[in-house]
């Protein structure tokens, strides 16, 4: 599962000059899956392989490490518009919470109804909402993901109703042209 989506995100664009990260399983009753770092390294990535939507989950954990390690890191001078978002400690880790390249996408996420409509500050933060949409803009490319997609949608038997943490695909749109944008900015796609 977890091979399943490194491929698609082969196919679909570059990444540069990332090291190599591990992957683990983990059956954690708390997390479908998590991104472990240090401030500077990524450490590894652990996916739960027994939930709804696993390949989803890994997207996502690819996102944070997309996020952390694949954008140059300023040590001074944050710039990031983080109005809106809720505020973490140790702002700066994240190239989607000040990069500069990331501010028509941190705007899209302000504008979408979905960002709108979320209540928990965990799902408000930046990084969080940059893998979200990662993988939500992955599984544009892939009828698996797709499918497991449907799977995290509030309206799926079984989901929490709170859970707003998808975007509708109109909503999602503007989302997915800011993301399309930044990766050819930096090369990641032709
Ligand atoms: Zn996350």
């Amino acid at each position: 599962m977890v091979r399943h989506t490194l491929n698609l995100i082969d196919r679909t664009h570059d990444d540069g000059n990332l090291n190599k990260i591990s992957v683990i399983t983990t059956t954690s009753p708390n997390a479908v899956g998590s991104y472990y770092s240090t401030d500077t390294e990524g450490q590894y990535i652990a996916v739960k392989p027994k939930s709804h939507h696993p390949r989803m989950t890994m997207a996502h954990e690819v996102g944070h490490f997309l996020d952390h390690r694949g954008f140059h890191v300023p040590t001074t001078g944050l710039t990031g518009d983080l109005k809106d978002f809720t505020p973490r400690e140790d702002v700066g880790k994240f190239a989607s919470e000040y990069h500069a390249d990331f501010q028509e996408w941190r705007d899209a996420v302000r504008a979408s109804q979905g960002f709108k409509d979320l209540t928990s500050p965990y799902h408000r933060k930046c990084h969080e909402c940059w893998a979200r949409s990662y993988a939500q803009w992955l599984a544009r490319k892939d009828l698996q993901l797709t499918s497991e997609l449907q799977k995290m949608r509030p309206d799926w038997v079984g989901v929490d109703q709170q859970w707003r943490g998808v975007w509708r695909d109109d909503d999602f749109a503007p989302i997915a042209d800011a993301i399309e944008k930044l990766f050819k900015k930096k090369g990641w796609l032709p």
